[in-house]
């Protein structure tokens, strides 16, 4: 091994710097030089150089040979190559950062989401449907313990119930403790020994669910509801996931919608459109007379107040526009063709743009 820099000159402290001081020196130095966070040239070479110089200065045995004989010979305790992937956890380990913890936070369930069909009508005026699901429950037998019904869960023989498991490791920068997640019980400090017959000791299991949904009036194709709660079953305590419905509304045969506006189209003849008729028309309430006045140009529309779809989550509603639509008869009888021929000879020609 060639003769490098002093160990002490490498860590910036005296040759009788105490443990506490090396350690010190050794913490700052590395925090600078570690590759992570420093990629100036010459780190890396810098970084293992300090890593090496507390490997022997921490050691009292080490450190009292490298005192007495100066730089290391013999084979087997130098510093040896690098691996940045597995030292990275040691780092941590040793600034304080792999601690993993238990998890036994309470944690939400999962969210469900499902289609649902509905008519025009049922979408304008609310109605309540059930839907039909599979969604996992806090098993009904064991109230979610997961043991047998009478019996009680063991505290946990690897972990001695604390859910974690304590690992003394030695590493190049002495000893750390190591604490990991229970394998056993993962993490809940119990096992079951005599597990419930329903959810197999999960505490948990799938049902099939029929769940009432009350859709309110003024909802629209496309539009989302939320059911809090209904969606799976939390963790250790967590509260449930919520169930999505996804709104998906039939086309009406004669009515469409334009939001809170009800759109429907009425065909009349020219007779109706030049003296005025009174129609009766559809509406989402029944039938009603239309007054259609003297003089109705085709594309007019006529509103309906309040005769729309109620406000979703409010008072109050939108209304029916009825769009005229004029008829142009395609074939003629003898007396409707005398007639038109009579009007044809009187109606003056529609004005027509002037240059
Ligand atoms: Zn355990
Ligand atoms: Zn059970």
């Amino acid at each position: 091994m060639a003769i490098k820099r002093d160990y002490y000159q490498i860590l910036g402290v005296s040759r009788n710097a105490t443990d506490d001081e090396i350690k010190k020196a050794f913490r700052r130095l590395a925090f600078q030089y570690h590759p992570d966070h420093n990629k100036e040239p010459g780190a890396e070479e810098k970084f293992k150089e300090i890593n090496e110089a507390y490997e022997v200065l921490s050691d009292p045995e080490k450190r009292a040979n490298y005192d007495r004989y100066g730089q290391p010979v013999a084979p087997g305790w130098g510093f040896k190559g690098f691996d940045f992937g597995g030292f990275g956890d040691i780092f941590e380990a040793f600034f304080g950062g792999t601690t993993t913890t238990a998890q036994r936070v309470p944690q939400k369930g999962a969210d469900l989401q499902t289609r649902l069909v509905i008519s025009f009508k049922e979408a304008v005026f609310g109605c309540q449907k059930e839907v039909e699901l599979e969604r996992v429950e806090v098993c009904a037998s064991c109230y979610g313990v997961g043991s047998h019904p009478g019996t009680n869960p063991q505290k946990c023989p690897e972990c001695s119930g604390t859910g974690q498991v304590r690992r003394v490791q030695q590493s190049l920068f002495g000893r750390f403790v190591n604490i990991t997640t229970c394998h056993r019980c993962h993490g809940q400090g119990t096992v079951i020994t005599n597990p419930c017959s329903q959810c197999h000791g999960t505490g948990r299991h799938k049902v099939k669910r029929k769940v009432t949904v009350h859709i309110p009036p003024g909802v629209d194709d496309g539009q989302q509801l939320r059911l809090t709660g209904e969606g799976e079953a939390g963790f250790f305590g967590g509260s449930s996931g919520n169930l999505y419905i996804n709104l998906s509304v039939r086309p009406h045969r004669f009515f469409q919608r334009d939001g809170e506006n009800i759109i429907y189209e009425l065909s009349i003849n020219f007779a109706q459109a030049a003296l005025g008729a009174e129609i009766e028309i559809p509406t989402l309430n029944g039938p009603i007379t239309l007054s259609v006045p003297p003089g109705t140009q085709h594309g007019k529309i006529l509103r309906l107040k309040g005769k729309g779809v109620p406000h979703l989550n409010d008072k109050g509603r939108g209304d029916q526009l009825v769009r005229i639509s004029l008829v142009t008869p395609k074939s003629l009888d003898e007396r409707q063709r005398k007639l038109f021929e009579e009007l044809a000879k009187i109606l003056p020609q529609p004005e027509l743009p002037k240059e």
